[in-house]
């Protein structure tokens, strides 16, 4: 059989997903009835987001038409689809790494983007064949030749080289369908060699375990082989494999060239880790496919349920969410202010909100977040190294020799006109620029930027000064010694642990102010003032007041009739959802996020 292995990206809503649509559906693999939009997004918040999370392999049999000059030549096309955050790069990396070639889109009307160029070197570096698309066409703004010019000028693909094409109309689609197989080299591998697959995806599957979404480099896999897992040494029995079509198709084996999934009674996701390799016990292939990295993740954030209830309800459905996401980690932690929680790490914020989001939403809970931090490294005085991601357990001033944090390369696409104020932005969240580079009338830069300053507001911010115009993508490079201090919060007096945060001296004052002032607005009123402050190690540096009623809610009952009192007081109490009681003081969960808050 002749295999075609390649992969769509672009930058997030160039139409990624609306191309792989329109193939699938030009090869027959949709009938009408599953016809809905963007097939391959299958978790309802992908769909509802417009993100791709998990990369979702399809395999497609393609006759080659009578035009083509090789009329009726078959061909099996391998899609594998790919998460397109910057959240998710590694796992792009790894999906990458199970092609040939790629289709590079770009949005006719929007041009090279961030995301396109990281994407593009991406793919470069694993020396894939780059098939440029123009996509969106059919809109008024469109420029085609514009958007293939800058490809060139960016990339380095010639322009001439491109493909006009719409996922909406289904123009180019024959041209792309011809130039996978005319321009993508067949996969290489010999099949009577040892076995050597690449993980580059795996879910979590109620009946059958782990599902391990592989792309077969060397050798060839059947049912009852015994694999091993190069990461950790782990032996498994295969079960049951197959392919995608696109739902799951069992199959015989699997051979090098071949894309599909293997089930090998795998009970834990975090020994199917994305970029592991998988050998056969009885023979083994001696090196693995380079570059694995186990999955990191790199911002925490404690969860807590509003009510202390269900803290046991949140353990479990971390659990069930653990199962399906290796790169996702939490364990029990304690809050003098809020209970019983947990810490949990993402890959960055993106994938922390989608956590969230699914907990509230799939398994009906209430949490208070707190706010995201990033891991220091820090050298106390007495010599010792201690890595924590938690401000609330940060050692005193006094014990601390020097703390490090994380930095990231970031790169920022945008148009000519907004620089200046982009510029002035990078600077102000303590970024150094590194290089400039014009692309016609839109202009690349290159910083790099401590990671904590993007956490807050930083992307919100970008959006709003450049006009919705500006793209970025980043990746962590190295820790660097920072001037960093812990800024601590008040509310009536008390210190409330989950809202430390660790900031720049330069803007501890700054954002001691913003936290104070935004929480004396979002706390509700009390009986009495109450105050809250910011502090580092005890010095007061921000102060604001929760002010006291005027009157009491239940006054105007008084005498009234019971049933009135108790309406009101019951709908106090619904308003009450995300809330934290801290000592008398009830705190809403917009309090606990107050640092990141945009003026
Ligand atoms: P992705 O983020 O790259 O997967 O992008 P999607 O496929 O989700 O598309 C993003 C948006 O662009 C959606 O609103 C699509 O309906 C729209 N879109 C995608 N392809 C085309 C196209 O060829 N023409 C037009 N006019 N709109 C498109
Ligand atoms: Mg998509």
């Amino acid at each position: 059989m002749k295999f075609r292995n390649f992969s769509i990206i672009a930058h997030v809503d160039h139409g990624k997903s609306t191309l792989a649509d329109r193939i699938l559906e030009s090869l027959g693999a949709m009938g009408e009835r599953d016809k809905r939009d963007q097939t391959l997004d299958t978790l309802e918040l992908e769909r509802e987001r417009g993100i791709t999370i998990k990369s979702t392999p399809v395999r497609l049999n393609y006759t080659r038409p009578d035009s083509s000059g090789h009329g009726g030549e078959e061909y099996v096309f391998n899609l594998i689809d790919t998460p397109g955050h910057v959240d998710f790069g590694y796992e792009v990396s790894r999906s990458l790494a199970a092609c040939e070639g790629v289709l590079l889109l770009v949005d006719a009307s929007q041009g090279v983007e961030a995301q396109t160029i990281v994407n593009a070197y991406l793919a470069i570096d694993s020396g894939l064949e780059i098939i440029p698309v123009i996509n969106k066409i059919d809109l008024p703004a469109a420029d085609p030749e514009g958007a293939a010019q800058e490809m060139e000028d960016v990339v380095g693909i010639p322009a001439e080289h491109a493909i006009f094409a719409s996922g909406k109309t289904g123009v180019g689609v024959p041209e792309i369908l011809e130039a996978i197989v005319e321009r993508i080299p067949a996969p290489s591998g010999d099949p009577e060699g040892p076995l050597k697959a690449l993980i580059f995806d795996s879910v979590y599957d109620a009946y059958q375990g782990v599902l391990l979404f592989v792309r077969v480099l060397e050798g060839r896999v059947s049912p009852k082989d015994k694999i091993n897992l190069f990461s950790n040494g782990k032996n498994f029995d295969v079960e049951r494999l197959g392919t995608f079509s696109p739902g799951l198709v069992v199959g015989k084996s699997l051979e090098a060239g071949e894309v599909g999934w293997i089930a090998a009674g795998i009970r834990d996701i975090v020994d199917a880790q994305v970029g592991d390799t998988i050998t056969r016990t009885d023979f083994p292939t001696s090196e693995p496919f380079p570059g694995f990295k186990p999955a990191q993740p790199v911002v925490f954030s404690g969860l807590y349920p509003t009510d202390t209830e269900d803290y046991r309800k949140l353990r479990e459905a971390l659990e069930r969410l653990k199962l399906n996401d290796a790169a996702f980690s939490f364990e029990p932690e304690t809050s003098e202010a809020l209970g019983f929680g947990f810490r949990c790490g993402f890959l960055g914020l993106l994938h922390a909100e989608i956590v969230q989001e699914r907990l509230e939403r799939e398994f009906d809970l209430d949490l208070i977040a707190t706010a995201p931090a990033v891991i220091y490294r820090i050298t106390l005085t007495n010599g010792e190294a201690l890595v924590t991601q938690n401000p609330a357990q940060f050692p005193t001033r006094d014990r601390i020799e020097l703390i490090e944090e994380p930095y990231i390369k970031m790169s920022v696409m945008l148009p000519e006109e907004h620089v200046g104020s982009v510029m002035q932005l990078l600077q102000e969240r303590r970024g150094s620029m590194v290089t400039m580079n014009y692309i016609g009338r839109r202009v690349e830069l290159i910083y790099q930027v401590p990671f904590a300053e993007i956490l807050y507001d930083f992307h919100d911010r970008l959006k709003s000064i450049s006009r919705g115009y500006a793209s970025m993508d980043y990746e962590i490079i190295d820790y660097r010694e920072g001037d960093l201090q812990k800024v601590d919060i008040y509310v009536n007096n008390e210190i409330v642990d989950a809202l430390a945060v660790i900031v720049h001296e330069s803007k501890a004052y700054g954002l001691g102010r913003k936290v104070v002032d935004k929480m004396a607005e979002v706390i509700p009123r009390q009986m009495w003032a109450v105050p809250v402050q910011a502090a580092i190690g005890g010095k007061i540096i921000a102060r604001a007041t929760v002010k006291a009623y005027r009157k009491d809610v239940l006054a105007k009952c008084y005498g009234g009739d019971i049933s009135r009192k108790k309406k009101l007081l019951n709908k106090q109490k619904k308003g009450k959802a995300r809330m934290k009681q801290i000592g008398t003081v009830e705190v809403p969960q917009e309090a606990f996020l107050a640092v990141l808050s945009t003026e």
